[in-house]
């Protein structure tokens, strides 16, 4: 069980109120993606659920429990970023081992299960190269591959694709959508990319300033948007 919720949840920095109060419950195993405008405080609220910014009020639970206080490394969840933040000096097999190696996890586990993880990436090939002597696609694999290998409960992406060229990301799209089912893991996905957040979302959830606007299925914000600015995130306003 690893549904996410965030009760009463606000952050702000300097005197800025950036989230302004968002009740969100996730349900396990759940695609969720999150839109809206830049600035509207998308990545704060993944990190705030990653563990990565605190909270100023309410609280953050994680498969029930609450994980308010706990460091990111406790919360059972692994974040994927734009920027694929590889390790430039390490092969993409001590990278992709890197997430394991902190746990303390015993060398021969470490290397079946990169292994396990490269074949489902189709990285096998490449588990000997330098990040530098890989495509832009491959380096985002690597980067997945660093995330799953240690089976969290939660994956959270932030705008993970926005950095591809567009075959490549309706590829990687397609293996997202595949990473999810055959993990049922709960992800939460930032993306500006309406079509990404059309086909991969069970539910969209879209932000504005700091609040939930209206969260729902895909088809439902489509036909039902509360708001113009509901429809203009969701592209029924075309
Ligand atoms: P989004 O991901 O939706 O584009 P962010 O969550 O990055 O938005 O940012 C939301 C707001 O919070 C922005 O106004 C941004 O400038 C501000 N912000 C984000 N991180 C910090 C920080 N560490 N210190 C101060 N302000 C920040
Ligand atoms: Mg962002």
């Amino acid at each position: 069980m690893a549904d996410v919720e965030l009760r009463g949840v606000r952050k702000r920095f300097d005197g800025t109120q950036v989230i302004r109060d968002v009740d969100l419950r996730i349900g396990d195993g759940e695609f969720c993606v999150f839109v809206g405008p830049s600035g509207c405080g998308k990545s704060t609220l993944l990190r705030l659920v990653a563990g990565l910014e605190s909270v100023s009020a309410g609280s953050v639970h994680i498969g029930g429990e609450d994980v308010t206080a706990r460091p990111p490394r406790e919360r059972g969840i692994a974040m994927v970023f734009q920027s694929y933040a590889l390790y430039p000096h390490m092969t993409v097999r001590e990278n992709i081992a890197f997430g394991l190696e902190m746990g303390r996890a015993r060398r021969a586990e470490i290397d079946a299960r990169v292994r396990d993880v490269a074949g489902k990436l189709e990285l096998a090939p490449l588990l000997d190269r330098l990040p530098k002597q890989l495509s832009g696609g491959q380096r985002q694999r690597v980067a997945i591959g660093r995330a799953i290998v240690r089976e969290p409960k939660v994956f959270l992406f932030d705008e993970p694709l926005s950095n591809l060229d567009a075959s490549l990301r309706v590829q990687m799209r397609i293996e997202i959508a595949r990473l999810h089912q055959s993990m049922r893991s709960t992800m939460i996905y930032v993306t500006h990319d309406q079509v990404e957040a059309m086909t991969l979302a069970d539910r969209i959830v879209v932000l504005n300033a700091g609040r939930v606007e209206q969260a729902g299925a895909p088809v439902e914000l489509y036909r039902h948007p509360r708001n113009i600015f509901v429809a203009g995130f969701i592209g029924s306003t075309r």
